[in-house]
């Protein structure tokens, strides 16, 4: 694969300022916050008030009415970003491209057959504006290359996301062992080490080009069956260096599942333990067919996982190991794959769907504080840097507003998380802000729903 850092051109330094942008005050009279603090950390809940000045908020506090709620709420509450631990920008879905699920394997292949007919530019850009109109204000892109110039590709994605608006870790993908779909054998031989330093020096050119809070690039061995033991060693030792963190895709399926066990008899993870890449910096994604020693090993580590429920069944993978992974203690994020179900960015019903599995491997109600918080916990760490702000005083804007028409009554007796997660539809997202910035809005229809009688 060819270098392709001259191929670039970056007439300026790429950053808020350049970019136009809607207007960014305003203030609200809320039902609920959700995930919002006090000046000493402590949860504001039930009706509060919320105002953004130049983007940053300045008042974020409880408000007691006589009326019982205040009258002129819209029915909004306020939570914070949905983060997207885990995708890769597919424009509008794979569906709308012809592409048919199956399992992930020949799934790749077909995916080839697209290869060249779209840019980067508009796969991530359209990815990203239909998650900010569903709620996720944050997002991991893993690049998948249309092209040769891999680091071109990265730079356009970079360049769609922030035209988008949105956070986002972009990661630079390291694949230099693709022509074993099945995987790679151990002595499997790649890249040379000039080249691996050659793809490290484009990875920080384009970190020193886009200095931008709204963005970080991260390292992407792409899969260890698809990366060279050396190149993957080499990487390692360079994050290990830098501190830059490293995303990489984990035990997806099951024909990765059997080449991990003929390869590394000694166990997978032990030997990505030896060459150090299973640690807090390092951010795995699917773990569908990890084993519960495994999963120990990810919580002993620190590493973050990044569950993608939809992605498993659409390709065939398999469910991923919810109950296993939290009784081990495995810090997690919620991905949606570019793979939402209806391909459709719908990170709501992919909550409703990790939900909906755990409880079915579990026998056991899972309430949405087990579930909710702990997922942006994980999708912030998956973000890095870039991970959207804490919803106080002083932080710089980064919230959704959600219509919960129809159920308020549910908020007096249920958690605003169990509303939210219950409820929740991209179609009720009213307000997205990202950064210090209004990235979208969506004006609600004549008649609010009245689902749930009482209004
Ligand atoms: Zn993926």
């Amino acid at each position: 694969m060819r270098d392709g850092v001259h191929t670039m051109t970056f007439t300026s330094r790429i950053g808020p300022d350049d970019r136009e942008r809607p207007p960014h005050a305003g203030g609200w009279q809320l039902l609920g916050a959700l995930g919002a603090v006090d000046d000493r950390g402590a949860a504001i809940d039930g009706m509060s008030e919320l105002v953004v000045e130049r983007g940053v908020i300045t008042t974020l506090r409880r408000q007691e009415t006589a009326a019982g709620h205040p009258s002129d709420s819209h029915g909004l509450v306020v939570a914070p970003l949905l983060v997207n631990g885990h995708d890769h920008g597919r424009g509008a879905g794979t569906v709308l491209a012809g592409i048919a699920d199956g399992p992930l394997e020949r799934w790749i292949q077909s995916l080839q057959v697209h290869r060249g007919t779209t840019t980067q530019e508009s796969l991530v850009g359209d990815a990203c504006r239909m998650m900010l109109s569903a709620g996720v204000g944050a997002t991991v892109i893993c690049v998948n290359p249309q092209s040769n110039d891999t680091a071109g590709e990265v730079a356009a994605a970079a360049v769609a996301a922030l035209n988008a608006g949105i956070r986002a870790a972009i990661v630079y993908p390291f694949a230099d062992a693709m022509g074993y779909p099945y995987g790679r054998p151990a002595d499997a031989t790649g890249w040379t080490s000039a080249e691996v330093d050659r793809q490290l020096h484009s990875f920080e050119s384009l970190t020193a080009a886009f200095d931008d809070p709204l963005i970080e690039f991260q390292l992407g061995p792409v899969g260890p069956q698809w990366v060279t033991e050396s190149t993957l060693e080499r990487i390692a030792t360079y994050a290990r260096e830098t501190g830059r963190r490293v995303h990489m895709h984990l035990l997806e399926s099951r024909a990765q599942r059997a080449w991990a066990d003929q390869v590394y008899p000694d166990g997978l993870l032990a030997f990505l333990a030896r060459i150090d890449l299973l640690g807090p910096q390092v951010c795995f994604a699917h773990g569908t067919q990890l084993r519960s020693d495994e999963l120990s090993m990810l919580a002993a580590a620190g590493s973050v996982l990044t569950l993608n429920a939809s992605s498993n069944l659409r390709l065939a993978s398999g469910v991923p190991p919810i109950l296993g992974a939290q009784e081990a203690g495995v810090d997690l994020a919620a991905g949606l794959d570019g793979l939402a179900l209806g391909d459709d960015g719908d990170f709501w019903t992919e909550l409703r769907l990790l939900r909906g599995l755990g409880q079915a491997q579990s026998g056991q109600r899972i309430g949405a504080g087990q579930l909710l918080e702990p997922l942006l916990g994980g999708g912030r760490r998956a973000l890095g840097a870039c991970a959207p702000s804490e919803l106080r005083v002083g932080s710089v804007a980064d919230f959704l507003l959600l219509d919960v028409s129809g159920y308020q009554h549910l908020l007096e007796e249920w958690s605003l998380a169990d509303v939210l997660v219950a409820m929740g539809t991209p179609e009720r997202v009213r307000e997205v802000w990202v950064g210090g910035y209004r990235v979208f809005t969506r004006t609600p229809p004549a008649e609010p729903p009245t689902v749930g009688g009482q209004r």
